[in-house]
């Protein structure tokens, strides 16, 4: 879901308002939130910055007097970091751009297969044409990140969904995405929206990170994941004739 960030902040500023805006999605690499008019961009470092799940870890990034205030609160509060952390966090640095660049080539080549699948009705991820913010997305990022949701053909049990992730080849379950390795999960997005409303006829959604793997051999192992779902159409058809 992507906000119309330029035209939210006019309004705040209008009121008094300080923005913030969590921009762990982008990495900052594709978006820029202060240049779009934000007060105060939220990272967390331990995703896309670190790349390889070995660290947790925040940033906050201001200017002018609003940095002046978050840094007071900063040093009276004595948050710090451990130097090992930061360590690994500058190292992560280096690589990012040119990870990020192949996080987002393998998103679009996977969820160009994934797109005419039978068993998939949709799938969310700004970059696609298809995506009901795809014109925001596209007047305000450079590039996307390698995260994205799909919804189902219907809704699944959990039985079924967990039959589907649980015998993945290269994607491993999990939640925290930025790293180097593919992760899989099923979600359920509706609590989680509240602005916006979508109707996905209530199918299972499942949320994909693509690593840094080759996106053949993703595509290979969500083909045979689909398949591993159990063909619910036609057995009523089998049944009605
Ligand atoms: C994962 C995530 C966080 C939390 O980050 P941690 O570093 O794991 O605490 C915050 N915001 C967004 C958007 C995230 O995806």
């Amino acid at each position: 879901e992507i906000q119309d960030v330029p035209a939210i902040c006019k309004v705040a500023k209008k009121h008094g308002i300080v923005t913030i805006l969590d921009n762990s999605w982008s990495s900052g690499i594709c978006y820029k939130p202060l240049e779009h008019g934000v007060d105060i961009a939220m990272y967390s470092l331990t995703k896309y910055f670190s790349g390889h799940n070995d660290i947790m870890m925040g940033a906050v990034v201001a200017d002018g007097k609003i940095f002046e205030r978050l840094y007071s609160s900063y040093r009276n509060y004595g948050i710090s970091v451990h130097s090992e952390d930061c360590y690994l966090a500058h190292r992560g640095l280096r690589t990012l751009p040119i990870r990020m660049e192949r996080h987002y080539q393998t998103a679009l080549k996977v969820t160009d297969w994934i797109k005419s699948h039978k068993k998939i009705n949709r799938i969310l991820y700004p970059p696609l044409s298809s995506h009901p913010q795809h014109h925001i997305w596209k007047r305000d990022f450079s590039g996307a990140g390698g995260l994205f949701s799909i919804i189902l053909d219907q809704r699944y049990s959990n039985s079924e969904l967990g039959n589907m992730v649980n015998h993945m080849n290269v994607f491993s379950i999990g939640a925290s995405w930025g790293g180097c390795d593919s992760l899989i999960l099923p979600v359920q997005i509706e609590p989680a929206r509240s602005i916006m409303k979508y109707d996905f006829n209530n199918a299972s959604c499942i949320r994909v990170f693509c690593g840094l793997e080759d996106p053949e051999d993703l595509i290979a192992d969500i083909e045979l994941a689909l398949e591993r779902l159990p063909n619910k159409s036609e057995f009523s058809n089998d049944r009605s004739v």
